[in-house]
């Protein structure tokens, strides 16, 4: 049978980990068990929403960067700033600004993702227009490559759903290398596509990605990484290239509600924050938004400028980005030398039909699963019901089932081990009473 391989950005830092459980309690998948004092990613299940990053205190838990490094490989490299991006330094006025720091710290050419989001925008609305059979759940974004794999795992019967468009980065990154091979006479293969990325999912969609064959783009750097360097660089640019090919519209794809804005349907609802995501795509499921057309969900509270990757407190960030895109065309389509090659419908169009995840199933035989889920529920019976994550497992049902596949035993249950001892104690205080001489 063929083995299916799962990667994934989300690591953990063995040393650093005190073993506390926050990260455990705030996993949407319950990808995470704390044992040995340690906790542990299930791989197939990790989505990278990055909520464990945000939440461990101890710096444990860690995206897998890219090195810098990489760029060297190539004879000509081009920068894909996220839009998020343009949120993270204080007094920056002009993006312009920005993009000619990238060049200065080494790359050869930009191309906004934010004009990729432009690309996008308008192929989600032909997708809308033009649909005719309405099953009585809206389109989905396929956005956020979190959200993708939470439907993957947790809401498989919605994947019809999700919209068949590639994502901005995507976008942006075949129509960047296009334009170099043009422009500069470049083997495809001499180009290297660096993304500068706000959160752990898009290095995942960009290494292993779901709903394409390969990925256009050969490198991700996070913002992190990034920022101190191009703060620098600001400081010294003193002429602008004017390399900004993208407008308000899409730049505005960086926070909750801006695609669904780009796109302009009105009857459309954005939704960000991982569990509020998971309430609405309940919603969705039990019908009781069947009059929406279009649904943005977002892992990140604020999105994309929430990620964890980023420098700047989500609410300062989009403060600084309403202001940067005040004076900005809605669309920069009549800027001068945009010499930029146009994406056709078909490139635009995911390739691979996206698959479920079922490894929150007990069994893939059916019977076997239905066996397990009994063994389950008898378990359950005899545990606490408090969740309280203090045996290592996210709540009381997922203690019974790891206990069923074998990964834990009941006595992890710290209420139960000390019943246990209770017990135990009582009994040899009544065997030394009954041979007491
Ligand atoms: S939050 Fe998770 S990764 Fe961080 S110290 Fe606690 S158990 Fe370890
Ligand atoms: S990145 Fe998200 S899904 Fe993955 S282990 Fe951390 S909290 Fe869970």
């Amino acid at each position: 049978m063929e083995q299916k391989s799962y990667y994934h950005s989300v690591m953990l830092e063995k040393d650093k980990c005190k073993g506390c459980t926050t990260c455990l309690k705030h996993c949407p998948t319950e990808a995470i068990r704390v044992y040995g004092g340690c906790a542990h990613i299930i791989k197939e299940r990790c989505i990278d929403c990055g909520a464990c990053i945000q939440y461990c205190a101890y710096h444990a838990k860690v995206a897998v960067n890219e090195p810098m490094d990489k760029m060297a490989q190539f004879k000509i490299k081009v920068a894909l700033p996220a839009p998020t991006l343009y949120g993270q330094f204080k007094g920056l006025k002009d993006v312009s600004r920005l993009l000619d720091a990238l060049i200065a710290i080494g790359f050869d050419d930009v191309f906004e993702v934010a004009r990729g989001a432009e690309y996008v925008s308008k192929e989600i609305k032909k997708r809308i227009d033009n649909r005719h059979v309405h099953n009585g759940m809206p389109l989905i974004s396929s956005a956020c490559p979190a959200i993708v794999r939470l439907i993957q795992v947790r809401f498989p019967e919605l994947l019809d759903n999700v919209v068949d468009v590639i994502s901005p980065m995507e976008a942006a990154a075949l129509a960047a290398r296009k334009r170099v091979c043009q422009n500069m006479s470049a083997a495809p293969e001499d180009v290297g596509i660096f993304f500068i990325s706000p959160c752990p999912a898009k290095m995942t969609e960009a290494r292993a990605p779901q709903s394409i064959k390969k990925s256009n783009v050969d490198g991700v750097i996070s913002i992190m990484e990034i920022y101190g360097k191009l703060n620098n660089a600001m400081k010294d640019c003193r002429h602008f290239d004017h390399l900004q090919n993208a407008g308000s519209i899409g730049v505005g794809w960086a926070q909750t509600g801006g695609e669904m804005l780009a796109v302009g349907v009105e009857n459309s609802l954005a939704v960000d924050g991982i569990e509020n995501v998971i309430q609405a795509l309940e919603s969705i499921e039990d019908g009781d938004l069947s009059d929406l057309q279009y649904f943005e969900g977002l892992a990140c509270v604020g999105g994309c400028l929430g990620g964890p990757l980023t420098f700047e407190n989500p609410y300062v960030a989009k403060n600084r980005l309403r202001k940067l895109t005040e004076n900005m065309p809605k669309m920069q389509e009549h800027v001068k030398n945009l010499d930029e090659p146009e994406l056709t419908d078909e490139e635009l169009r995911t390739t691979v039909l996206l698959q479920p995840n079922a490894t929150l199933q007990l069994d893939n035989n059916f019977s076997v699963a239905l066996q397990k889920m009994e063994q389950v529920e008898t378990i359950l019976r005899h545990l606490p019901g408090l969740d309280c994550g203090s045996c290592g497992s996210p709540s009381c049902r997922a203690l019974a089932e790891d206990v069923v596949d074998g990964f834990a035993v009941e006595m992890d249950c710290i209420f139960k081990l000390k019943a246990e001892l209770h017990r135990m104690s009582r009994l040899m205080v009544d065997i030394s009473e009954k041979t007491r001489v």
